[in-house]
């Protein structure tokens, strides 16, 4: 047993310990609040990694979190692609907790970068309009996108930035665990479901996406450049709001 006084020394140098690792952690990830002193005589770690606009990790874990605020705020420093030093804003998806639909795009745009929120400007208000017509409230659904991170000039997301960034995804619908998704536009649906296949064929059928049904619409954009299509939408959502209602393909 060893003598009370050698046990005081032994957790004061594991506290002292932790403490060292915490700072440099914190020095690592460049933590904007950290404000020390160099050490005397040393030097103060510099990191090759851009300073994170939120959160100090880089490359936080995928799961699991106790909750989406939580979530949101442990991986919204995230630098696992390329997009996350290029983004002005990281957008993690907004909506209600309790939603039984979630609605996933593909990324965000331009102003959705700019606001760290999806589906605004334009095409969010279409989006809105779109649910107000089958009287469904945005704050009453979730909406996200397949990327969390803006793609240059919006082109379309890349194998490896799905891959990388689909895992948050995985997590945001075990937490929230909605009845149905919907896959905003062609991108979105071909890069969850791993197909090629061209919208037409792939409006109109209920998937399956991490055990849930996942029902595949337009993008509220293409809907803004070819208004033809808005009836084919709309039914799109009435078709999915029956569904709902009947209680069919209850996980
Ligand atoms: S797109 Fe996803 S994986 Fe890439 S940096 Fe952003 S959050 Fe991370």
């Amino acid at each position: 047993m060893p003598h009370p006084s050698d046990q005081s020394t032994l957790r004061s140098k594991v506290a002292a310990y932790f403490q060292l690792l915490s700072e440099y952690e914190r020095e690592l990830y460049h933590d904007p609040d950290l404000k020390r002193e160099p050490p005397a005589g040393g030097k103060v770690l510099k990191s090759a990694v851009s300073t994170p606009a939120k959160g100090l990790n880089p490359y936080p874990s995928y799961a699991p979190y106790d909750s989406l605020t939580a979530m949101n705020e442990s991986i919204s420093g995230c630098l696992r692609c390329g997009l996350g030093p290029t983004r002005t804003k990281f957008v993690f998806g907004t909506g209600s907790k309790n939603a039984r639909v979630v609605f996933i795009g593909e990324a965000p745009g331009a102003e959705e970068d700019r606001r760290g929120e999806p589906f605004v400007g334009r095409a969010g208000e279409l989006l809105n309009s779109m649910l107000r017509e089958i009287d469904w409230r945005r704050e009453d659904v979730y909406i996200c996108n397949v990327l969390k991170c803006r793609p240059p000039n919006n082109r379309d997301p890349l194998p490896e930035e799905v891959t990388l960034c689909e895992p948050y995804l995985h997590e945001q619908l075990r937490i929230l665990d909605p009845e149905w998704l919907v896959s905003l536009g062609r991108i979105s649906a071909q890069a969850l479901l791993r197909t090629t296949a061209p919208l037409k064929a792939l409006r109109g059928v209920v998937h399956r996406y991490r055990e849930k049904p996942l029902w595949v619409t337009y993008h509220p954009a293409a809907l803004l450049r070819n208004q033809n299509l808005m009836p084919d939408a709309h039914q799109d959502l009435l078709t999915l709001q029956r569904m709902i209602a009947a209680g069919a393909y209850q996980p």
